[in-house]
């Protein structure tokens, strides 16, 4: 029988359109470390949606990354091996529907002992991770880049959007929130008790202004000190980072952290026993030459990188 296309009714037409890093697309989980995984899904934004076209848009651009970090020295792909699992289909407006083929595609994933490397999506996709990793890995610690806290009850009346899922996995019990971090947040808020609501949670919360403060290596053992042997989850939002370096994202603040800056944060964060990664929130129509989208690649990269540190 000759090759047909996919059809969009069952696989969105913006799945699936290329490889990060040239890595080889994963015909067989067995024995791979860590896996790229596409979440295409922005149904959760409650500003400006395009954040479905983020995998893609990353994966286009990750053309330009090479397997050796000089700085931490090491060859990423001499040390792990993995590739590129495509994209999960998603199912474009319906956000409970994309939870559950989120969480399906990731149990598999998990059940061969990957380390998966999610591409947002929107921030509402780490919940429905988080929830398949419960099952394989106990309420892990979460370390959370973002310039917001994603702590809210309701957003437009509904549970699940991309200001709430940190409030769901507390409430869920996917997480130990007195063993997890919230870094970076900012800006104008409508509930001026927000950071004490997320200490109420039992998380840590340290907005910008004091990590400016503090600087890197305060941050760095307030970090170590939550965290400590536990598993862990990184969820990196885009939106860390100052506009002017990343624009290309759904809810910008700014007074945010430089590229450099956070490049450096995730290097010095490399002694943990990490379990999931995923970076959300990039938005590539409104990017300026891929900057957004290469600065995501970077970070993916970055995390690898002190992945296969740790494997030496
Ligand atoms: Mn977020
Ligand atoms: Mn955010």
């Amino acid at each position: 029988m000759n090759n047909k296309p996919a059809t969009a009714s069952t696989s969105p037409r913006f799945c699936n359109m290329g490889n990060f890093m040239r890595l080889p697309k994963l015909t067989d989980l067995k024995g791979q470390d860590f896996a790229i995984v596409g979440i295409p899904f922005d149904t959760g934004s409650s500003f400006r949606v395009g954040s479905r076209f983020g995998p893609n848009g990353i994966r286009q651009i990750s053309v330009m990354m090479k397997p050796n970090n000089v700085i931490l020295g090491v060859n990423i792909l001499d040390k792990l091996k993995g590739g590129d699992y495509g994209d999960i289909n998603v199912v474009p407006g319906y956000i409970e529907k994309s939870y559950a083929n989120i969480e399906k595609e990731m149990d598999e994933i998990l059940a061969h002992n990957i380390i998966p490397i999610g591409l947002g999506g929107d921030h509402s996709v780490t919940l429905a991770e988080l929830r398949s990793i419960k099952k394989k890995h106990g309420a892990v610690s979460l370390i959370h880049f973002d310039s917001h806290a994603d702590i809210n009850d309701l957003v437009f009346g509904e549970k699940y959007n991309h200001g709430t899922p940190f409030r769901r996995a507390v409430e869920e019990g996917l997480i130990d929130p007195h063993k997890s971090i919230q870094l970076g947040m900012r800006g104008s808020l409508y509930d001026a008790d927000e950071f004490k609501k997320s200490a109420e949670l039992g998380f840590r919360l340290i907005p910008t202004h004091e990590m400016r403060e503090m600087g890197v290596e305060n941050i760095i053992k307030a970090i170590k000190e939550r965290v400590g042997d536990n598993k862990v989850f990184l969820t990196f939002d885009i939106d860390f980072i100052d506009p002017a370096y990343a624009p290309g994202t759904g809810t910008p603040e700014v007074g945010g952290w430089s590229s450099y800056e956070a490049l450096q944060m995730i290097r010095k964060i490399g002694d943990f026993n990490y379990v999931g990664f995923d970076i959300v929130e990039v938005a590539p129509c409104y990017d300026a030459g891929e900057i957004t989208s290469l600065l995501a690649a970077n970070i993916a990269f970055e995390f690898l990188s002190i992945l296969a540190v740790k494997k030496k």
